[in-house]
């Protein structure tokens, strides 16, 4: 008898501690409720509601249990049945790129006469401007994987230089006064922005063309020279450009951009603007490493890494090229070009050098991010990750290849093998785009080309991400491309290469939780969980109830980060 008493007492003592406990329960500052929350979470996949505390989410659960966490304070939001989801982490987003109003972006330029018409009207239109700066150009509106040249900008710029580049970033085209600027004649055999003065093989003058931009004129000693002759490279363009960048992403959805590409002097910029209240993202970059890197300016980035590491700004990564782009068939494939049989393009390292340098970096504790193209530039990029390992001892590296636009079908398997990322862009592969690398690859090769299905299915972590300003930065758009392997204008019927489309699913943890864990921010972001931070995107749809070919026009209602609202349609 004593001993059931005394047991009653405790069970009493509970239930009374529990109600005490539940009476006192820290009211949040924002409670969400009547929404479809899609949380990411395998646990539990789908809420009503949630309650926000500062800036993380303080619960998520039940329309029924959301009263207990409202207080007099407690703002109450009523969803309306619109759908929730954790914040887009893009992955790949040169925040330093686009956003520029005086550089025009070619839109929907699939013919020479249609890029001449959009540049010489916006020539006339600004007549202000010293430079007509373009970029956004691309390659399939050359028949037979030739390239423009000079000649083809003749009278439309009202004899103004004309500085023209790919939408890959990897190709420059200019015009006579463009070349006659920076001083580029018959005799120059090396600049230092591009790896390539293309000449003109009869005449051996410059024919307008300069490749290998994107993984050299993007140095330092590039970014000089560039500076000093075109505006948009100007260091207040520049704050302004990540500027109006940053604000197109939250209008997008996305709460993270992990740029792949700063430069030690970005990070003052980032820093200024961050204490501007500028940056309403968090920003999360990779610092440039090219090749001949010295061990002086590893200590920078060491120093950088450590200068800045919080939620907000941190330097968390090193990009490397280990080839470059398919169009001028300057990746490197394992076997010749269907367009072009004499080559098979080339590695920016040797192999056994490009070892080393990964292998240094790893002992260094870097993670690596390294832009592989072809099948020949990812396995050898997969083999020095490899021997890193080997060198370094096994550890949580979580190494990321970006890109992987032709891959061979051995090198599947070793992403999950080496815990490598797979860094994707789908909106690369779509087919109003690729016109030029299909042809160039050729169709033996297609069936790997972005091969997302593939990849996910053995076990490697996708991590999606727009490649700003080189596509569309919107998620819902790279999550409709993923699905569908379609073009923005829906066609074709079926999609190109549909065997390696990917389910809704697959897609949306692309731009959340893989991203999230590809940046090792899995603790705090990604999904829809107490404790992480309130990093929320609302979208007008059920995504998973509308018709696919209707996701990319979804409507982005607001976007939140750390519990604040950075965007909002209805103001
Ligand atoms: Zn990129």
């Amino acid at each position: 008898m004593r001993r059931i008493t005394l047991l009653i007492a405790v069970v009493l003592e509970v239930v009374a501690c529990q109600r005490g406990r539940s009476a006192q329960q820290e009211k949040a500052d924002l409670v969400i409720r009547d929404a479809r929350i899609y949380t990411v979470e395998t646990q539990r996949p789908w809420a009503q509601a949630l309650a926000v505390k500062g800036d993380r989410i303080q619960w998520v659960g039940d329309n029924k249990d959301a009263g207990a966490y409202v207080g007099p304070a407690t703002l109450v939001m009523d969803a309306g049945g619109h759908m929730l989801l954790p914040g887009f982490i893009d992955s790949h987003f040169h925040v330093l790129l686009g956003g520029d109003p005086d550089v025009l972006r070619i839109q929907n330029g699939n013919t020479l006469g249609e890029i001449q018409r959009q540049v010489r009207e916006f020539a006339d239109k600004h007549p202000d401007l010293k430079w007509i700066e373009v970029e956004g150009w691309n390659y399939s509106a050359f028949p037979h994987g030739t390239l423009p040249t000079a000649r083809d900008l003749e009278g439309l710029t009202g004899k103004r230089p004309a500085f023209l580049v790919a939408y890959d970033y990897h190709t420059i085209w200019m015009n006579r006064e463009a070349m006659k600027e920076f001083g580029i004649s018959r005799n120059t055999h090396e600049i230092v922005f591009a790896e390539k003065v293309e000449k003109d093989p009869n005449s051996g003058q410059p024919t307008g063309i300069l490749t290998g931009f994107g993984s050299t004129g993007l140095s330092e000693e590039a970014e000089n020279e560039l500076r000093k002759h075109l505006p948009s490279h100007a260091p207040d363009a520049i704050a302004r450009n990540i500027t109006n960048n940053v604000a197109a992403a939250v209008r997008a959805g996305i709460t993270t951009i992990v740029d792949p590409q700063s430069y030690l002097e970005d990070l003052d910029i980032y820093s200024r603007l961050r204490s501007q209240g500028k940056l309403p993202t968090r920003l999360q970059v990779a610092l440039f490493h090219r090749r001949g890197t010295t061990d002086e300016t590893l200590k920078q980035f060491d120093h950088a890494r450590q200068k800045y590491d919080d939620d907000w700004l941190r330097v968390s990564a090193v990009k490397l090229y280990i080839d470059d782009v398919i169009e001028p068939h300057t990746a490197a494939l394992l076997e010749p070009y269907a367009d072009r049989p004499g080559t098979r393009g080339q590695l920016d390292y040797p192999p056994d050098e490009f070892k080393q340098v990964v292998a240094r970096l790893d002992r260094m504790k870097f993670q690596v991010f390294i832009h592989s193209i072809g099948d020949r530039g990812i396995r050898t990029a997969l083999d020095a990750i490899e021997y890193a390992e080997k060198q370094n001892g096994p550890r949580d590296r979580r190494d990321e290849l970006i890109h992987i636009e032709c891959l061979s079908k051995e090198d599947i398997p070793r992403f999950a093998q080496l815990g490598v990322i797979a860094c994707m862009q789908p909106r690369h592969c779509a087919p109003d785009i690729t016109g030029q690398w299909a042809k160039a690859v050729g169709p033996a090769r297609w069936k790997y080309a972005w091969a997302f299905r593939s990849l996910h299915d053995a076990g490697a972590t996708l991590a999606f991400a727009s490649d700003w300003n080189v596509a569309e930065m919107e998620p819902l758009v790279g999550i409709y491309t993923a699905m569908t392997r379609k073009g923005l204008d829906g066609k074709p019927d079926g999609g190109w290469v549909p065997e390696q489309t990917i389910d809704l699913e697959t897609a949306i943890r692309g731009y959340t939780i893989n991203g999230a864990y590809a940046n090792f921010l899995e603790q705090n972001r990604g999904s829809i969980v107490s404790g992480k931070y309130a990093d929320l995107v609302m979208v007008a749809d059920d995504l998973f109830k509308v018709p696919i070919e209707k996701i990319k026009n979804v409507k982005v209602v607001w976007t939140m980060v750390g519990g604040k609202q950075v965007w909002n349609a209805a103001r």
